[in-house]
This record gives structure tokens, C-alpha cells and sequence, in this order.
């Protein structure tokens, strides 16, 4: 079957002159997926016998809205997608005064194991296509009549453990004759893949890197990120000054405060230590109490944003959105697939 939702409208166009198709059918089939087209049939501007050869090779499905909750606080939806396999995914739309901001997700759930998270419970089942990613932001435009001009790539998986389907994601989502979203309008964020941060930072994309950093020092950063086991604080902040060096783009540092793990003033001062020199931007996260972990919200975190202020470093505090509705990503998938397992 051909993933005809990941493909540029070039390839589009190079496969349908195989077809016999003059070029403009591509221009014309793109456009109609990014509005979020969910069979050939409404494609009516094709000639039939296209739109059965297409039918017949390609798989359309478009993700199915198996959950939705809206935010009685502030607006803020979160929508759990039914992928064709039964797969599910979270997006998070959030309605900004400077624009609305979606939070895509790039697997069905995740292998990096961060002990606080809850995307990566079950771990990974698989890479989400280019076309899966870039779903997301066009269903949810479809269904909230809402014009998305920022991303977030913070939802459900490892963006860079997705690489290329990733990339292709950005090349699409960039397009101005599909949803034309800038790359300063996208943020990337990892929980630091050093190799693949490099990688990245070869291509020299303007969009913006955030580092879930989570703790100043190895000790505390391997007990809550597994990752960071294998490559630690100090060979992630190397790859992350050359990030800067590369692209010219000052990295985001996530750090999501957690009670009486990462919240002292000695870690402030570590942090603060570990960033001098570099344009850099910390946003404290208040962390999102899950069921299955002991770890609580950190009662600090003003606190310590007041004392990275005072050693010269950017920190803000993650407004929370959607707290009413579980909007950070991981938990709807989660309790969605505990209540299958009930129902086996
Ligand atoms: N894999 C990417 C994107 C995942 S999630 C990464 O690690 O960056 C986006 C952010 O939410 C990450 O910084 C992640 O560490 C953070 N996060 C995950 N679970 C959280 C929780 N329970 N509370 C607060 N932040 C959390």
C-alpha cells in the first residue's frame, strides 16, 4: 500500500506521470490531503478512473476521534486519535492570544523509559509515518475549526528516535502549498540523543531544540532518564553548545520540578553553573502527578526559577493548560489502553 500522506507533492507528481497524469493532478491531491480529504471519492476535481487507481494503492485512512475532552478552565482540547491499525496517539490543541499551538505526538508510546513519564509505561509500539504526524495537526484544524500556526513535537515518543519520518514531517508541514507553518513557528524536544542531536544540527533547521534536561547531574539525571546512563550531563551540554555553534539557535532546556528530587537550591546553582555561557532559555515545568509513579510536584518552583533569575539565566514557568483534562501527553493513551485491557 502506498503511504500516499507522506508523500511530497514532487514525489506525487514523478508517480503519476507513470500514471499518465499531467503534474497538476499532484498539486491537486496534496491540497486535498491537507484539508483533511478522507476518501478519494471527495476528491471530485480527479477524473474517476485516478480516483480508482488511487483506491485501490493507497491507504487513506484518517485518524478517528476516539476520545475528546475540552478544558472547562481554559479551551484547551486534547483529542486521543485512532490510527488504522488501532493504534491510539494524543494531540493537545491550546489557544494562545498569539496563536493556537498543537502538541503532536511521533510513536505510539515510547523506549526511553524517563521514570516520570507516562508515554513510555508500555513502551514503544511504532514509529508513527510522516503522514500520521502531520494528521494530527490537520483533523484537529478539521475538527476545531481552529487555524493551528505553532508546533510542538512534545506529545507521545522520541522525535529523534523517528528521524527520518520526522524530517520528511517537517519538510511537509513546511510546505507553502500545504499548511506553510514555519520552522521558527516548531519546536523539537528530546530527551537529549547526542548522535542525532548532531545530525540535526548538520541540516540547520531554524526551528527550536528543547532538551528535557531534568537535572543538573549525572547521580539524579540517570535515575529519572535512563538515557542519560549511557551518555551523560556533561557530553549532552557539548552537543548542545555545538547545536548552537551549528544553527545559531538558542537551545530550550526542559526541566520538570519534581518534590525533593531536582528542587534544591544547591540544583539551581548546578544548573545555573552548568548553562553559563550559553543563550540559553529554562522552562520550568510543574511536574504532572501520574498515577503509577511516587514522584510529586515540586512546591520550590518559584523558588528556583528566583535563583536561576539571579545567576543570569532565563527561566519560566510553564503555564499549565488543560490541568482539568489530563492534557499532558501519555495519560489518556494510558488509561485508554488499562480500560481495553479491562474490557479483554
Ligand atoms: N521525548 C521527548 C518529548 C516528550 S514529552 C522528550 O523527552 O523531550 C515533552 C516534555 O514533557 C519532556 O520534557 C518530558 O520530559 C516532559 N514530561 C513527561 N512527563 C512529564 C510529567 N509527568 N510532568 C511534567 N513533564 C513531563
Amino acid at each position: 500500500m502506498t503511504d500516499i500522506r507522506s508523500m511530497t507533492p514532487e514525489e506525487l507528481a514523478a508517480w503519476f506521470k507513470e500514471l499518465g497524469q499531467p503534474a497538476f493532478r499532484a498539486k491537486q491531491v496534496f491540497r486535498w490531503l491537507t484539508e483533511g480529504a478522507e476518501s478519494f471519492d471527495e476528491m471530485t476535481n480527479l477524473p474517476k478512473d485516478l480516483r480508482e487507481k488511487l483506491s485501490k494503492d493507497c491507504r487513506l485512512f484518517a485518524p478517528q476521534i476516539e476520545r475528546r475532552q475540552v478544558s472547562r478552565i481554559d479551551g484547551t482540547v486534547k483529542y486521543l486519535w485512532r490510527l488504522w491499525d488501532g493504534n491510539c496517539v494524543e494531540t493537545v490543541l491550546m489557544c494562545y492570544h498569539h496563536g493556537n499551538t498543537v502538541c503532536v505526538s511521533c510513536q505510539a508510546g515510547c523506549n526511553m523509559g524517563c521514570v516520570f513519564c507516562a508515554s513510555t509505561l508500555g513502551g514503544k509500539v511504532r514509529d508513527l509515518t510522516a503522514g500520521e504526524i502531520l494528521d494530527q495537526i490537520i483533523f484537529t484544524q478539521k475538527d476545531s475549526g481552529e487555524k493551528v500556526s505553532n508546533i510542538v513535537m512534545m506529545g507521545i515518543g522520541e522525535p529523534l528516535d523517528n528521524f527520518d519520518n520526522v524530517l520528511r514531517f517537517l519538510t511537509l508541514v513546511n510546505r507553502p502549498d500545504g499548511l506553510n507553518i514555519g520552522m521558527r513557528h516548531i519546536s523539537l524536544s528530546t530527551c537529549g540523543l547526542v548522535k542525532r542531536i548532531d545530525k540535526l544540527a548538520s541540516l540547520g533547521l531554524q526551528l527550536t531544540l528543547s532538551v528535557s534536561l531534568h537535572a543538573p547531574d549525572d547521580e539524579t539525571r540517570s535515575r529519572l532518564m535512563p538515557v542519560n546512563r549511557a551518555v551523560g550531563v556533561e557530553t549532552l551540554m557539548e552537543t548542545c553548545r555545538r547545536y548552537f555553534e551549528a544553527t545559531g539557535r538558542r537551545i530550550s532546556y526542559e526541566y520538570a520540578m519534581i518534590d525533593g528530587v531536582n528542587d534544591s537550591d544547591e540544583q539551581a546553582d548546578r544548573l545555573a553553573a552548568l548553562l553559563k555561557g550559553q543563550p540559553a532559555h529554562v522552562n520550568l515545568i510543574p511536574l504532572n502527578d501520574i498515577d503509577e509513579s511516587p514522584l510529586k510536584p515540586s512546591r520550590r518552583v518559584r523558588e528556583f526559577q528566583q535563583r536561576l533569575e539571579r545567576h543570569g539565566v532565563t527561566a519560566t514557568v510553564r503555564r499549565k493548560l488543560g490541568g482539568d483534562i489530563d492534557a499532558s501527553c501519555g495519560q489518556l493513551r494510558r488509561r485508554q489502553m488499562e480500560d481495553r485491557r479491562g474490557s479483554v
